[in-house]
């Protein structure tokens, strides 16, 4: 038998190595499904996300460099639902993918198989409403992100059916945690039933039907319209009618009318937010960013029933 030289046998390793250990390359557009990506994916696919956890999701700084990571992606994760329609579209005609195209296997669009809520009668994009297509946060609520993750782990089974073992795992894994968690969020928010909050941008009507609360009250005057005056003293009132002392308030958006609003109402601020690294101590993922929220919100109103 011919000796193989060890020459050879490096050369095989590196050539080899590297197809045998390919990641499925993934690119998420908002930190929620980055995070739960990463879960499914484990080992197996390399995640990378767009938008930064303080950022508007709505309005999301495209930088050039996000077309060089969507043209070598082999699927992108995106919310749908218009959520990243003034941003996504002009990146991926650009980044020139087919694996990314409607319809293709690689674009997970993770709205397909949630019931949204609050769709528009009558489509009017005149008034500036952002949500027109129904409101596209549906990830607030727990169940809706052991759906998407469901979907994920479907559609990364379909682009790599050699990990689709692993990636069931990490599913089971994920849900398992997440449904356990959910009862324990459920009793610390049960409390509170009922009661009223008020936001800044509506962002929360999912969070706030599991967990039976009323966030419909909102510093803009509709979606991606800034406040105005009129329309603030409005909120005033109604929280002073409707002892409503609680405002939420996300990362980019303006916590000084937030905290005017508070300062007329007696109402407490909470730093909130709908990704995973908005906030400090969530940065771990989709859990951590539950936790908590479930349990700054339950803080605020128990300090404001005294
Ligand atoms: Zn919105």
């Amino acid at each position: 038998m011919n000796k193989v030289s060890p020459f050879l046998v490096v050369c095989a390793l590196i050539f080899l190595a590297p197809a045998a250990q390919a990641k499925l390359e993934v690119v998420a557009t908002t930190p929620d499904f980055g995070s739960i990506a990463t879960e499914i994916g484990g080992s197996r696919a390399s995640v990378t996300t767009l938008a930064k956890p303080t950022e508007d999701p709505h309005f999301v700084d495209a930088k050039p460099s996000f077309i060089v990571k969507l043209n070598r992606a082999d699927t992108v994760v995106e919310g749908g639902a218009e959520l990243e329609i003034g941003w996504l579209p002009a990146l991926l005609d650009q980044s020139r993918n087919p694996r990314l195209a409607p319809g293709a296997p690689g674009r997970i669009s993770c709205s397909e198989g949630i019931s949204l809520v609050e769709i528009p009668a009558t489509l009017d994009r005149s008034r500036g409403d952002i949500h027109a297509a129904g409101n596209p946060h549906y990830m607030t609520d727990p169940l809706n992100a052991k759906i998407v993750a469901e979907h994920i782990a479907n559609a990364f089974c379909q682009l790599d059916p050699k990990s689709c073992d692993t990636y069931r795992a990490n599913l089971r894994k994920f849900t398992e945690e997440l449904e356990s968690k959910s009862a324990e969020w459920e009793k610390v928010l049960a409390p509170f039933k009922g009661q009223r909050v008020v936001a800044y941008h509506d962002t929360w009507p999912y969070f706030a039907r599991r967990f039976g609360l009323n966030i419909d009250v909102f510093l803009e005057p509709k979606p991606g319209i800034p406040p105005t005056p009129v329309h603030l003293a409005e909120v005033i009132s109604r929280m002073k009618a409707e002892h409503i002392h609680v405002i939420l308030v996300e990362p980019y958006q303006n916590r000084k009318t937030a905290e005017a609003v508070a300062a007329d109402t007696a109402a407490t601020v909470v730093d909130v937010a709908q990704f995973p690294g908005g906030v400090k101590g969530t940065e771990k993922g989709y859990i951590e960013l539950m936790d908590y929220l479930v349990n700054s919100v339950a803080k605020a109103l128990s300090e404001g029933k005294k």
